[in-house]
């Protein structure tokens, strides 16, 4: 049974109370979505939910946009409408009342925390994601549904774009059909497509440009889309027609380093030994200060949410967390390669929501 949005409200006053926190405001976001299944575009109007422990959830919204909020939002709030001549930053201050301590969701604009603080004085203002990170970070079975229905379609579109000639199209035609593929396969957005090749391959977020694909070359193609609200990321990196041997020995490294960290990762384990399992093989490798960033990201309604797997951070795994996994080896001017799959943390272990190889793959 997926988590009733109301459960996720309740679960967020707790938490708050937990933390002393007063009100959490949130604006439109993922954390709204998570929160009331609402999805309104992010404007200068003021929307803003206010979580309140002990005390019901009321949704602040625009007057013109209140058919649209009552009719979308599947949660248990008071909608409560504010008119264009009325100030809602002066609702703000009642709804929050003599609460000190106020937490905004990370996505707030600056032009609405700005005013909130203005309004509220005396309060001290925290990041939601101290409390809406961790809910997020564990995921029930229908939101891992969701991402490995996503998970899927990303492999999908890879094993089509592969089973067609690369050599002689450019990089921008790469990423133009996998942005095809994605809409076709049932995602409902596409939400980046990054296609390196040969020297480009080096540049983990290089934005596919004119250069055309040629004999040999190592490309890299990270990817992904948005499937019923949840996102998808996939890298693989192929070689055209022939692989040379550095790109040989060097995905070899980064497919062994993937293949560590997905065995390190299961309930109990801080998120930070994944990226150390997965540095070690680099770094034995000799390539230890070319894998420049960290193994990977939670990933759920945002494409990069908690919990990070890096150095430092001793979050402990959990059943339900999904994150990526890819690591990468990057030689400027040469070549580069990063392997990337989703992965669900389960009771015993985790497991790969995407399935496409992890072979180097020969591609005319
Ligand atoms: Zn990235
Ligand atoms: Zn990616
Ligand atoms: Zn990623």
């Amino acid at each position: 049974m997926p988590v009733p949005p109301s459960e996720r409200l309740e679960r967020t006053a707790s938490a708050a109370a937990r933390a002393r926190l007063d009100t959490v405001l949130v604006t439109p976001s993922a954390d709204l979505v998570y929160l009331t299944g609402y999805d309104p575009p992010p404007l200068e109007r003021l929307t803003c939910l206010a979580v309140r422990p002990g005390r019901p959830a009321i949704l602040l919204v625009p007057e013109l946009e209140r058919p649209l909020a009552e009719s979308t939002v599947k949660a248990p709030v008071e909608v409560v409408p504010w008119t264009e001549t009325e100030d809602p930053f002066d609702l703000i201050r009642r709804i929050v009342g003599k609460g000190r301590r106020v937490a905004c969701s990370d996505r707030m604009w600056a032009m609405h925390v700005l005013r909130i603080q203005r309004a509220l004085p005396h309060a001290s203002f925290l990041a939601a994601s101290r409390i809406l990170g961790p809910l997020r970070a564990i995921k029930d079975p229908e939101e891992v549904d969701r991402l490995a229905r996503a998970a899927r379609y990303a492999d999908e579109a890879f094993g089509r774009v592969t089973r067609s000639r690369l050599e002689s199209v450019t990089e921008r035609d790469v990423a133009g059909r996998l942005t095809e593929l994605l809409l076709e396969l049932g995602n409902e957005q596409v939400t980046f497509t990054i296609v390196g090749s040969g020297p480009n391959a080096a540049s983990p977020h290089h934005r596919p440009g004119d250069r055309t694909i040629q004999a040999r070359d190592p490309v890299v193609m990270d990817f992904g889309g948005r499937a019923a609200g949840y996102c998808s990321d996939i890298t693989r990196t192929v070689a055209i027609r022939e692989a040379t041997v550095e790109l040989r020995e060097v995905h070899d490294i980064v497919r062994e380093a993937q293949e560590r960290a997905f065995g390190a990762a299961r309930p109990g384990v801080p998120a930070q030994d994944v990226d150390r399992a997965a540095r070690e093989v680099i770094e034995q490798a000799g390539y230890g200060d070319r894998f420049i960033h960290r193994t990977g990201h939670g990933i759920g309604l945002e494409e990069h949410e908690d919990p990070y797997l890096v150095e430092g951070n001793e979050t402990l795994l959990q059943p339900g967390m999904c994150f990526s996994i890819e690591p990468g080896i990057y030689l400027p001017g040469r070549l580069g390669v990063r392997i990337e799959d989703i992965v669900a943390v389960t009771e015993e272990g985790a497991r790969r929501l995407n399935r496409a190889s992890r072979d180097l793959e020969i591609v005319p």
